[in-house]
């Protein structure tokens, strides 16, 4: 049996160029699924092309280096898990921290008992607990003492000055006699 050397050289030249197209389809493969890959799980423009590079300069081994070094998680899986513990915080309910020292504090605690901050008083009419802000009882409208009362009606204003003016007039008119006797 003989073979024609012209056939084996072009089946040959054939084969090799077969296999070296291979090669590049896969080298530019390897290198448009790293990009791609580096994009999902990083947002910085400058890992991603340093990414590709890896891979287009060290091929295949380029490919395990960068399958060792790569983020473990993907930018949709990390926005997933943040919305989830998120969710986890809201269904165990907003926990109060006390301004003073960041420790978890009771709603119907008055003061902290690790660095001894206030945290809420008492109504001094009906006793329920109020935010330290707050310069009037929600519960029974009494307002915290030293604070004015506002006024809401017209007739309330004018009831107002009415009583100062009364208790004005009810004192002695220093000033009058003053400007007369000069
Ligand atoms: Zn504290
Ligand atoms: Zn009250």
């Amino acid at each position: 049996m003989t073979f024609d050397p012209v056939l084996v050289s072009t089946l040959a030249l054939f084969l090799v160029s077969l296999g070296s197209a291979f090669l590049v389809a896969l080298w530019v493969a390897i290198v448009i699924w790293t990009y791609r890959d580096i994009r999902a799980r990083v947002r910085e423009r400058t890992v991603h092309i340093l990414a590709a590079f890896l891979v287009a300069l060290l091929g295949l081994p380029g490919v395990l280096v960068y399958l060792i070094l790569r983020p473990s998680r993907t930018l949709e899986e990390e926005y997933q898990q943040t919305l989830e513990e998120e969710v986890l915080l809201q269904s165990l309910g907003d926990p109060l921290l006390c301004p003073g020292c960041e420790r978890h504090v009771r709603e119907d605690w008055l003061i902290c008992p690790s660095c001894q901050t206030r945290l809420r008083k008492p109504c001094h009419q009906c006793g329920r607990l109020m935010e330290l802000a707050w310069t009037i009882c929600p519960y029974c409208t009494t307002p915290v003492p030293g604070v004015r009362k506002e006024v809401d009606t017209v007739e309330e204003a004018v009831a107002d000055l009415e009583s100062a003016a009364s208790k004005e007039g009810a004192r002695p008119p220093i000033r009058e006699e003053e400007a007369t006797t000069n």
